[in-house]
């Protein structure tokens, strides 16, 4: 056969290789390198043909199946370039003394921009010889070199192809979720899509969400290999040939925005060929998944902080309501236990050198060993104004209390301390350092509506007392029968006034007067207790009321008070007593209950001083 005959029944065959290889998805070197081999043993009878593909700056051997008996070694390009300075083909001994030939016929294929792409390697026949001393072997050489070149381009736009889908896959994952046990899932998955002959293994750092299910190392500076370190520390990827396991390992750094969340390492056998295009993919793969690390991340981050805000924003909008401070603390509690879910709340205020349990907190702070852990923060508080955090309170003492996570935070108005608020839990370590620096701003936040209710209900104690006698001014003791004359069934007013005064006054002065009428208001106080209230009425007047008393019992209650006051008062005084009482039925008002009174009083003082008259009801009518 001519050769221009060959070359053109080789190109035709030529033709049929490009049909069916080019952006077939699934197709490889290795496919139509076969082919090719084919059409170079029918034409030139060529027994041994190889391929090596071009990466980087390396000629790598196409790996062939075990059949093949001769091996070739990878060659580095600086080597062998100076042979295909003038011509891409050239016929010398090979440089591999392994493969044991004489002559071989070598064509170097290149891309348009006239970079190396792979070098053709066969024996050199006799048909071969007979056909490249002729004019066509330029013509052969550009014919192969447009195939290699034109499947190569379709080969790398096909994987390209399958790697951005595969990529696109994990992204829009990722996109669609905040968990990041779900995001390291995808990334293996994809890794064992795009190497399923690769191992890879997570290193992560410890400022990840630990409840995923996900396997994975914790990624720690003194025990990990220096490659890895390497890449966790300069954000790029290592490898690294560890020889005695036979592995080669790639360490591809989990990159986020904002830092280095951990390594994607992954284990191939030592042969791998871990190409530049591989790199790229994992890089890409690996640095999707910090991104989606970091938005998870921040958006649990971000929430948390939203509904900080919201949840101290919500508790100082309601503290500043004007409720009563009793309400506060028992909102306060709530918050506390729906944020923070302690097994004790307590609030302790300071009050004349002794610290009063609120009626707010639960009943085991009036316990003895509640009363301990009160103590302990208590004397704390007496050495330091700074918040107290205890992951674990039995390390701090020998004794084993039952609750071992304590915090306290301060209540303060202005720079003191007033008092403080505790919170216990019978697990250690069971506050996290984020939400006792949250419980700090909460407390601190409501420490001011707190104190402010507490000045509150100072000043008004001022406004409705009286200065000298310290009993209730008059206009509290008004409201205070009104009050109770609404809500409840029975009561008994009385009113007092001192025999005389004037003479005493005239007697003794004005001063030796009002020690009088504050030695009347204390015996008069110690006699109402809690069950009534005393009040200075007016001058020398006062008043007492009892709700729910019964006007029997009243009277009994005037004898006694007659008696004190005669044997209590130095220089000793006498008084006259007017009471009147109302019942439910009765249908009065205030203004007729003291009417009545006045009415018995003015009575008494008629009947002769230093006695007790009553008036009731049907006197009216
Ligand atoms: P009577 O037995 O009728 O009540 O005689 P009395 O002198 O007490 O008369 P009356 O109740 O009308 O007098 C009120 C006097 O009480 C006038 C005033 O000198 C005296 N007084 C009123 N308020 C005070 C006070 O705050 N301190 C002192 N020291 N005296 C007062
Ligand atoms: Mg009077
Ligand atoms: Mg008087």
């Amino acid at each position: 056969m001519k050769n221009d005959v060959i070359m053109a029944l080789v190109k035709s065959r030529i033709l049929d290789v490009y049909n069916e290889n080019l952006l077939v998805n699934g197709t490889t070197t290795m496919k139509w390198f076969n082919d090719l081999k084919s059409i170079l043993s029918e034409f030139f009878s060529v027994k041994m043909a190889h391929y090596l593909v071009f990466d980087i700056d390396t000629l790598r051997p196409l790996r062939e199946n075990h059949m093949n008996t001769e091996k070739l070694h990878m060659i580095k390009w600086v080597d062998i370039k100076a042979y295909f300075d003038e011509k891409d083909f050239t016929e010398t001994p090979f440089w591999d003394t392994e493969m044991n030939m004489n002559k071989l016929v070598k064509i170097l294929l290149k891309d348009c921009e006239n970079q190396p792409i792979g070098l053709l390697v066969m024996d050199s026949t006799m048909k071969w010889q007979e056909f490249s001393e002729s004019g066509c072997i330029d013509e052969f050489i550009c014919t192969i070199n447009n195939l290699v070149k034109t499947i190569k381009q379709s080969i790398v736009l096909i994987q390209q192809e399958n790697q951005y889908r595969n990529l696109f896959r994990v992204t829009r994952t990722f996109n669609s979720t905040l968990d990041s046990g779900e995001i390291l899932n995808g990334t293996l998955f994809a890794i064992n899509n795009a190497f399923p002959q690769l191992v890879p293994t997570l290193i992560l750092s410890n400022d990840q969400d630990r409840k995923t299910s996900i396997p994975y190392k914790l990624f720690d500076y003194t025990s990990e290999r220096p490659t890895t370190v390497d890449a966790y520390v300069s954000g790029e990827i290592t490898t690294e040939l560890i020889q005695d396991l036979s592995v080669q390992l790639i360490n591809v750094p989990i990159k986020g925005k904002q830092g280095i969340y951990g390594i994607l390492q992954l284990s191939a056998p030592d042969d791998y060929h871990f190409s530049s295009r591989q790199k790229e993919f994992a890089t890409s793969l690996a640095e999707t998944t910090g991104n989606a690390l970091e938005n998870a991340k921040l958006y649990i981050q971000s929430h948390r902080l939203v509904s900080d805000l919201q949840l101290i924003n919500e508790t100082s909008h309601k503290l500043n309501t004007n409720i009563s401070m009793e309400e506060m603390l028992i909102f306060l509690k709530d918050q506390l236990m729906k944020s923070f879910h302690p097994k004790q709340v307590g609030f302790v205020f300071m009050e004349e050198d002794e610290y009063k349990i609120s009626s707010a907190s639960n009943e085991y702070f009036h316990t003895d060993e509640g009363q301990l852990y009160i103590q302990f923060v208590a004397k704390h508080f007496n050495k330091v104004k700074d918040s107290l955090f205890v992951a674990d309170f039995n390390r701090k003492t020998a004794l084993q209390y039952a609750y071992r996570s304590l915090v306290a935070v301060p209540l303060k108005e202005q720079n003191t301390i007033t008092g403080f608020s505790i919170v216990l839990h019978k697990e250690p370590y069971f506050f996290s350092f984020d939400s006792f620096k949250l419980m700090q701003s909460l407390i601190q936040h409501s420490s001011l509506a707190i104190s402010n209710s507490t000045l509150r209900n100072k000043l008004q104690e001022m406004v409705n007392r009286d200065h000298l006698t310290n009993l209730f001014a008059r206009k509290y003791l008004d409201k205070y029968v009104e009050n109770s004359m609404a809500i409840n069934n029975r009561g008994v007013f009385v009113l007092i006034d001192i025999d005389d005064f004037k003479k005493v006054n005239d007697t003794y002065g004005h001063q030796v007067g009002d020690e009088i009428l504050k030695q009347i208001a204390s015996i008069i106080q110690n006699k109402v207790g809690e069950k009534g209230i005393g009040a200075r009425w007016g001058g020398e007047e006062l008043a007492v009321y009892y709700a729910q008393k019964t006007l029997e019992e009243g009277i009994e209650i005037c004898k006694q008070l007659l008696q004190s006051i005669q044997l209590q008062t130095s220089p000793s005084v006498t008084v006259s007593i007017g009471v009147s009482s109302w019942q439910q039925h009765d249908n009065i008002d205030f203004q007729h209950l003291f009417h009545l009174a006045d009415i018995a009083l003015y009575e008494a003082k008629n009947k002769g001083k230093n006695q007790l008259s009553v008036m009731e009801v049907s006197h009216l009518s």
